[in-house]
């Protein structure tokens, strides 16, 4: 048993964020996760979850990580950089290049280790880092790890990138832009195209975090074919963990790019292999998002169907453009409110507040599935309704 001293230190922290409201309560699923899931041993319609195309209990999709298992066991014994490569693997490799259209792909461990293993590798002291403003939190880390000069941009701000990128341009080696494709707490789209525009012009890298992109925009291949730009990004990072339903992280680019990531990125090269069963399962979840795009139509229906409703109520669902659409409340002790109504009337949902959000834009993120049904969706919204004129929100 540790100290006394120690014990009552971690007490104190732990209690001081309790008071502050930033702890997270733990909520129990109790089997598979889809449109609806048993959530601490109730039936809940689910707005809370990254899986947009309900993949993550497809059949097929188990079925193949149970062949895999059969086949190649359970555990793979080392990293990828040394004995737990397999032939399975080196398949989700040149899937992951044909998903993205790219010449090369690479999986890692999760979307946290590209950006944590990537950034640090592909610049350093004496480059700099033009990094937006709400970058997830794992760009953060790697921006961090980098050693290199970080400026922050304006969101979704060309203008500010611009003359950020013009103040920097000349006094470095190189020059890295970085930003969220789609904001996972708005679901807004960056303007990757001007971005890319602008790197272009001043001789920029472009590194941008497809997670909320993949299985949403370009068809499902996500925001570099979203914008045609999928040969000209020099970075694409993806995960498998939201929109395909599995676990693991991706990136994608030209074969240079990624040989020399394999090669130096530690979170690749000094943690351990998926186990077979999850490379099976990421080659089958390409598969299917690739060979069925009336997944992501019926993803969109669902989408504008649920937007237009919450807008026509008065709800302020900010600037979304994709599945994720928030419903912005903008007071910590509302938002708590309309979230607990809400989840005892059967809806799935989450309040996000400070520090995950501004104070004052505290909201309830709703993240839409393409097999919500329109019943489904249609009992959520008279929840919000009552709800929402209960508590003087609309
Ligand atoms: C979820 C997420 C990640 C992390 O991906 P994991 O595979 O879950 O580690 C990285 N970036 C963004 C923008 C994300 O939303």
């Amino acid at each position: 048993m540790g100290s006394l001293r120690v014990r009552e230190y971690f007490k104190k922290k732990y209690l001081e964020m309790v008071e502050r409201g930033e702890t997270w309560e733990l909520l129990r699923l109790m089997g598979p996760t889809g449109p609806r899931a048993i959530v601490e041993g109730k039936e809940m319609i689910v707005l809370a979850s990254n899986n947009y195309l309900n993949l993550a209990n497809d059949p097929r999709i188990r079925k193949a990580a149970m062949e895999a298992i059969e086949k190649y066991g359970w555990g793979a014994g080392s990293d990828w950089s040394i004995a737990g490569y397999t032939d399975l693997q080196e398949e989700l490799h040149k899937k992951i290049a044909e998903f993205k259209k790219t010449e090369a792909g690479l999986a890692f461990q999760t979307g946290y280790a590209v950006n944590a293993g990537t950034i640090p590798k592909i610049v350093g002291r004496g480059d700099i880092i033009l990094s937006e403003e709400l970058n997830h939190g794992s760009i953060i880390d790697g921006v961090r790890l980098s050693r290199a000069d970080k400026i922050v941009y304006k969101h979704c701000d060309v203008g500010d990138l611009e003359d950020k990128l013009r103040k920097a341009h000349g006094k470095y080696k190189n020059i890295l832009i970085v930003t969220d494709g789609v904001f996972s707490m708005d679901g807004d789209i960056a303007p990757v195209d001007k971005i890319q525009k602008l790197a272009d012009e001043f001789g920029a890298m472009t590194y941008v975090d497809d997670a909320h992109g993949e299985g949403v925009l370009g068809e499902g291949r996500g925001i570099g074919v979203h914008f045609g730009l999928e040969k000209k990004i020099d970075f694409q990072m993806g995960t498998f963990s939201k929109a395909l339903g599995s676990f693991g992280g991706m990136l994608a680019g030209d074969k240079e790019v990624i040989d020399y990531v394999r090669n130096t990125a530690r979170t690749w090269l000094l943690s351990a292999a998926y186990p077979p069963s999850v490379t099976a399962a990421n080659i089958k979840a390409l598969e299917i998002v690739m060979s069925e795009p009336e997944r992501v139509r019926r993803l969109w229906d669902n989408r504008n169907y649920f937007k237009k409703e919450l807008d026509s109520m008065g709800f302020n669902t900010g600037k979304s453009q994709t599945p994720i659409i928030p419903v912005i409340v903008g007071d910590t002790k509302k938002v708590k409110e309309l979230a607990r109504i809400l989840f005892n009337e059967g809806i799935f949902v989450l309040p996000i507040v400070y520090p995950m959000v501004p104070r004052g834009t505290e909201r309830i993120r709703n993240q839409v599935n393409a097999d919500h049904t329109r019943e489904d969706l249609d009992k959520a919204l008279d929840a919000y309704e009552r709800a929402g004129k209960k508590l003087g929100i609309i």
